[in-house]
């Protein structure tokens, strides 16, 4: 099977001859940043630093510190910590490169200062549905990861050579966080990244064990009480759901990305199809959802919970109280998934 080739070739010769010269970059991602998110802006900085830039990457909200190994993890501009500096590194933008997210929504009130921008907007995204809202659209919905999408673009641009250990480091890791250490998402292209990247000097293994064996012993509790106390399996149409309340994120001092990972418990079960994760934060609930095989989460976040994301994971979030999403939840599964004889 040939391998794909995701980046328009075009567009690329364009962004050589704009990127000829030394610019002020800002690299920004979307709200809750993971393991791609980080990893495709700080490997893309990395990347544009060797080729003369000044680079700053924005952030609306703050990172979990398991990636804090990742390079220049701390020079990140948080929008919810400073919100001057964040708005003055897009105006100031001669170019915004827009990662792993496709919808100004997704960078909050940071959406409006990216439109109003007169910088040359560029958009390296997997998610489905993309918004018009960039000048050169690097959008491809069969990737595993922006990071894998990123190493296509550095390569189009033939700079392949400059990536080292360093860069590889940053773009593994969303290649390992978005298929779940491959599992999922993947095509002969990922693997073919990462064979490129593991050829670069990244340490595979260590990078794994970094990412996944990482968790406190207050995680795994905090896993215990999820799995014995807040799930409910909803038998008859393949769906399960885990929910927190706001008394659960004081009693187990829940932090950011904390509650990561713990929605793909729930499609161990071989019965189960459809899996939520139900959150009451300060001010709205927010959904996380994930589905195996054909169901499609992305149609139940973007009709139901103001949300989206990729056919098997995706999520969402409104207004109200968290019973009101839970009840919302289990009257719309009849509609996507059929009832099963138990
Ligand atoms: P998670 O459940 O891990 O927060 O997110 C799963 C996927 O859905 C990610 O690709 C993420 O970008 C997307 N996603 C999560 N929350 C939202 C949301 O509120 N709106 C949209 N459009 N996508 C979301
Ligand atoms: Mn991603």
């Amino acid at each position: 099977m040939a391998i794909s080739q995701p980046i328009m070739m075009e567009e690329v010769t364009e962004l050589q001859s704009y990127l000829a010269v030394p610019r002020d970059i800002t690299l920004i991602a979307h709200r809750n940043p993971d393991g791609d998110a980080l990893g495709s802006a700080l490997g893309l900085r990395l990347y544009l630093e060797k080729k003369g830039h000044f680079v700053k990457i924005v952030m609306p909200s703050e990172s979990p510190n398991i990636f804090s190994y990742l390079p220049h993890f701390y020079d990140v501009i948080v929008f919810d910590l400073r919100h001057d500096d964040a708005r003055a590194a897009l105006k100031e933008a001669d170019c915004i490169f827009c990662l792993d997210f496709n919808g100004l929504d997704r960078v909050d009130k940071l959406g409006a200062t990216i439109q109003q921008s007169r910088a040359v907007k560029v958009l390296i995204d997997h998610h489905l549905d993309p918004e018009p809202f960039v000048d050169h659209m690097f959008s491809d919905t069969e990737a595993s990861s922006t990071c894998e999408l990123v190493y296509n673009f550095i390569e189009e641009m033939g700079d392949a050579h400059l990536i080292d250990e360093k860069i590889g480091e940053c773009l593994f890791t969303g290649l390992i966080t978005d298929t779940g250490s491959f599992k999922y998402n993947t095509r002969p292209n990922t693997y073919n990244v990462a064979a490129k990247l593991k050829l670069a000097g990244v340490d595979d293994y260590k990078l794994n064990d970094t990412i996944s064996n990482s968790l406190k012993p207050k995680n795994l509790k905090l896993l215990g009480h999820c799995l014995a106390n807040r799930m409910e399996i909803m038998e008859e149409y393949g769906a399960a759901y885990i929910y927190l309340t706001k008394k659960d994120y004081s009693d187990f001092n829940i932090q950011r990305g904390d509650t990561e990972g713990i929605v793909n418990y729930m499609l161990m079960m071989k019965s189960i199809k459809v899996a939520a994760f139900i959150t009451q934060q300060p001010s709205i609930v927010k959904i996380s959802l994930r589905s195996k095989g054909d169901i499609s989460v992305q149609k139940i976040a973007s009709e139901n919970f103001n949300g989206g994301g990729h056919k098997n994971a995706s999520g969402g979030a409104q207004y109200g109280s968290l019973t009101d999403i839970l009840d919302k939840f289990k009257r719309i599964i009849p509609d996507y998934l059929p009832k099963i004889e138990v």
